[in-house]
């Protein structure tokens, strides 16, 4: 994939920094219309976070930790049916707590286990209810959980995970945090329970191919190194926003993670595609991948994950003083009427895969209806 020979004279109409979810599928559907497109990525692949290889044993691996698709919207799902056949798959997850691996989201199988009960679906409801601590104004991810399951479960469950994913006490942190993860009465152990759960059959990779199909793509670049040689009409940057003005309010949080890989000779290392470690080790979970490709193979690659604070920017940090400085860089970034600025990194919105596909479509819409009131000559 390299940049369209052409008249130097004629510009791109759209320059795409990044060839993740947000920049590929924009892409895509720009050059549908008729664009002239030309995407640059800083990495020596396409897919941004949800890249998938496969490792020197030749397991299917998710370098930048595991990526499971969820969505219940029906027009993201068809739109990308369009590049990829699925493999249905519901993830599951156990927490390792007292020395057992429960079922997460807490359920009733979690409870009855961890306390050595045999409630009902009834009685579990009166169990949190009875647990649960009054909280005037829930604000902060530990309000979330105490008023509705009480202090021990958030104990054993939340505080330390969070401590460890975020480097904060939960009682630091947005709401929105702990409020991902509902808690169920029933037996339910899907971690989601969105209505479409599947994964691309052939990997995310193959999909991305599929999306930027004809489009040139050059990569192993930063856009600034070719921003001044490439005549385009629009920019559009899916990297980090405060990156992109040169950090002047000062820099955006964001949580990183070291992703620790191994590859074991056994044909199964765990019972679910996911481990959480909420209390014990520096790392906060574990997956196999070979449960959520469906892979079949000899051995099987896992993933650790230790958060920390420094690398690359992975998860923009919910609270409100860092959303109040994010709204300075989106004020700075409504003055740039040449770029348009859209995913996770540059809304710095705690976006999963088919929120940012979502954004994108809403995004190539808008810049094409802007086009036909002002045709690109
Ligand atoms: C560990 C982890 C697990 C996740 N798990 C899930 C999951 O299970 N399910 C789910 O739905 N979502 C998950 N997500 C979220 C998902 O990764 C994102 O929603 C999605 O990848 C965002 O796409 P994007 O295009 O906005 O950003 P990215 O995928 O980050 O793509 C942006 C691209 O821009 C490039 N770029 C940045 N700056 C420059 C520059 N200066 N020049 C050139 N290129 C540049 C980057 O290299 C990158 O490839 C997870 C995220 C992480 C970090």
């Amino acid at each position: 994939m390299s940049p369209e020979a052409g008249p130097a004279a004629e510009p791109y109409d759209y320059l795409i920094v990044g060839a993740g979810f947000a920049g590929s599928v924009l892409a895509e559907q720009l050059r549908s219309a008729g664009c002239r497109v030309l995407v640059v990525e800083r990495r020596a692949h396409v897919g941004g976070n949800a890249y998938d290889t496969y490792d020197d044993a030749g397991v299917l691996i998710h370098p930048y930790g595991p990526h499971i698709f969820h969505t219940n919207s029906a027009d993201v799902f068809a739109y990308l049916s369009r590049f990829t056949e699925w493999r249905p798959y519901e993830h599951r997850v156990r927490a390792s707590v007292d020395g057992q691996l429960v079922p997460m989201p807490i359920n009733l199988d979690t409870v009855n286990a961890l306390y050595g009960l045999n409630l009902t679906s009834f009685e579990l409801e009166e169990f949190f209810a009875s647990r649960a601590e009054p909280v005037e104004q829930v604000r902060t991810s530990e309000d979330v959980v105490v008023s509705k399951i009480g202090r021990d479960l958030y104990r054993k469950f939340f505080q330390g995970y969070t401590h460890k994913q975020w480097g904060l006490d939960p009682s630091e942190l947005d709401a929105s945090v702990t409020a991902r993860v509902p808690t169920r009465t029933t037996r339910d152990d899907r971690y989601f329970t969105d209505t479409y759960q599947a994964m691309p059959r052939h990997g995310y990779t193959r999909l991305f191919q599929n999306l930027l199909r004809g489009i040139p793509v050059l990569l192993n670049t930063d856009y600034r190194e070719v921003l001044p040689v490439i005549a385009h009409r629009h920019l559009i940057y899916t990297g980090p926003v405060d990156a992109f003005f040169d950090h002047c309010y000062g820099p955006l949080p964001y949580r990183s993670l070291r992703f620790q890989h191994e590859t074991h000779p056994v044909a199964q290392f765990q019972p679910t595609g996911t481990v959480n470690y909420p209390n014990d080790y520096a790392y906060t979970r574990v997956s196999e991948f070979k449960h959520i490709t469906g892979q079949e193979h000899a051995q099987t690659s896992v993933v650790y994950e230790f958060p920390q604070a420094q690398g690359d920017p992975y998860y923009p940090v919910p609270r409100p003083e860092n959303a109040e400085l994010y709204r300075r860089y989106e004020a700075l970034a409504r003055t740039r009427t040449d770029v348009t600025f859209v995913g996770r990194l540059a809304t710095y919105r705690y976006y999963n895969m088919d929120q940012v596909v979502a954004q994108a479509l809403t995004t190539a819409r808008r810049l094409l209806s802007r086009e036909e009131a002002a045709p690109v000559t």
